[in-house]
């Protein structure tokens, strides 16, 4: 084998990639990993989960001392202003701290990392930075990249998207967040604590697309009482820059009369779509879907024998930990083992407080499939909840009518995005509502919600 051969080139280090590596390094494989950015971790670690968390947190510490909120807990505080410099550099600490980390182990476990962008020049061989690589097989784990809205041009400054809106140099007086999905509702939330006044704009009749009802419902009552102000069925036309403003032209998403909102900042939210482009995956022989997706099946293996795609460039819920699951997953099915990822039980989290999160099916998705029993407790009847001022949500669990196998959890709690493993890992033992009615759940913790939850299955929660 030459210097240049590998068993395996993963292309990309995003959370799928840099897992995928070190997993397949630790089982024997010889593993390269290459990404075009500077540092590793890819979206997740350099301007998504890691970055929009920082300045969450930040924001949130904020926003509990600049409302009162402390004071009520007896701490008082005089002269409070907001450093958003440092803030900036507690959010670029983070970063470099982690993506330093995945250095530290691609060392420790031998992957190389190959700096720059891959192309294709054949089934077997990729091209980075003008040197060639070949491999026994490939992981493309190449991600998303933010989907662009056809009339706002983004330009970093005053139109920006998730990457710029984590960098923004000063607290707009008025923000519009274009999309009322996940991305924006977390970002809005970090500049509407920081002081702007934030407008969602959503094309359906609700926030949180793909979430459970009950979930959308009582997250827009909460983020209303919060001071969004949140135009669901409302299309955004165009946009026009003037002055130092921009004008955004928005029409009900039905049709009928346009009108006009004045932004210092408008943030496109839309979505993500999957990154592709320049890999020349035609000189491999494959091909995308019409999402721009790369299809695999559930051994993630493409079309094409001995290259393999996971993460956001597939199919399936854009997701972090779904891309590292079968990073690993990937990686030991390459090394001879069984690897398997159910995809029947991924959570998904909000981190905007309180922090939403679910798994499994919805009511509506468990409903039209059969029978169902519904069991939903309110977070104001949790102890700790209520004592620490975080009465705001519910949890609910949705059982099969017959079986009484958990079909799905959602909830809306402070720590919901932690409760919601435990939901996880009940749904993966196929556990019932009364198998978890009837576990022990330590006191006081917001946990004991998905118990009383479980137990309202049968309609027997004692603290309602
Ligand atoms: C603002 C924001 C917040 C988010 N928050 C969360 C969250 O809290 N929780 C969560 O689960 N998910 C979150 N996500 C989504 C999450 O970041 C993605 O689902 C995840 O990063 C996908 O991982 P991946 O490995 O598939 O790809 P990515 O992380 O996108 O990594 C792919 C890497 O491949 C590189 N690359 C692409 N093409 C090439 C090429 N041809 N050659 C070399 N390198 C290439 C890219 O530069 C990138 O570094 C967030 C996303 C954003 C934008």
């Amino acid at each position: 084998m030459a210097d240049t051969d590998f068993d395996l080139i993963i292309i990309g280090s995003g959370p799928g990639g840099y897992v995928a590596a070190i997993r397949a390094a630790q089982l024997g494989l010889k593993t390269a990993c290459v990404d075009s950015r500077d540092t590793l971790g890819g979206t997740c670690l350099n301007v998504g989960c890691i970055p929009s968390k920082a300045l969450l947190h930040a924001s949130e510490l904020y926003e509990e001392a600049h409302s009162g909120a402390l004071a009520k807990w007896g701490v008082k505080t005089s002269g409070l202003e907001l450093d958003l410099g440092a803030m900036h550099g507690a959010r670029l600490e983070a970063i470099k701290g982690l993506t330093g980390g995945i250095e530290f182990l691609f060392r420790k476990n031998k992957v190389e990392w190959l700096k720059g962008h891959a192309k294709f020049t054949a089934k077997d061989s990729i091209e980075v930075a003008g040197k060639a690589y070949r491999a026994k097989n490939f992981v493309i784990a190449t991600g998303s990249s933010v989907t662009p809205l056809p009339g706002v041009e983004i330009d970093h400054q005053r139109i920006v998207d998730s990457t710029s809106a984590l960098e923004l140099a000063k607290v707009p007086g008025t923000m519009v967040v274009i999309g009322g999905g996940v991305i924006g509702l977390e970002l809005g939330s970090v500049w509407r604590r920081l002081g702007a006044s934030v407008i969602v704009v959503e094309y359906l009749d609700q926030i949180l697309p793909g979430m459970d009802g009950d979930v959308r419902k009582e997250a827009a009552r909460i983020f209303k009482k919060q001071g969004f102000d949140i135009r669901t069925a409302t299309k955004v036309t165009g946009a026009a820059k003037k002055g130092k403003k921009v004008i955004l032209t928005v029409e009900p998403a039905k049709g009928g009369a346009a009108s006009t909102i004045e932004a210092d900042t408008v943030l496109v939210s839309i979505g993500r779509r999957p990154n592709t482009e320049g890999l020349d995956l035609a000189k491999a022989g494959l091909a995308t879907n019409k999402a721009g997706q790369i299809e695999v099946d559930r051994d993630f293996k493409t079309s094409v024998p001995g290259i393999y795609a996971i993460g956001d460039v597939t199919p399936g819920p854009m997701l972090a930990h779904k891309a590292e699951d079968e990073g690993i997953a990937v990686a030991e099915i390459l090394a001879g083992q069984i690897g398997i990822v159910n995809h029947e039980v991924i959570p998904s989290v909000v981190y905007t407080m309180p922090e939403i999160a679910g798994v499994g099916l919805t009511e509506e998705e468990a409903r039209a499939q059969g029978e169902v029993k519904v069991g939903k407790f309110p977070m104001m009847g949790n102890s700790r909840a209520k004592t620490n001022r975080e009465g705001d949500g519910f949890v609910k669990i949705i059982a099969d009518a017959k079986s009484d196998r958990v079909l799905g959890v959602w909830m809306v709690a402070s720590v919901a995005g932690t409760m919601i493993a435990e939901a996880a890992l009940a749904m993966e033992f196929g556990a019932t509502s009364e198998d978890i009615a009837y576990t022990c759940h330590a006191h006081p913790t917001h946990s004991e919600a998905v118990k009383e939850a479980a137990m309202a299955v049968t309609g027997k929660p004692i603290h309602v």
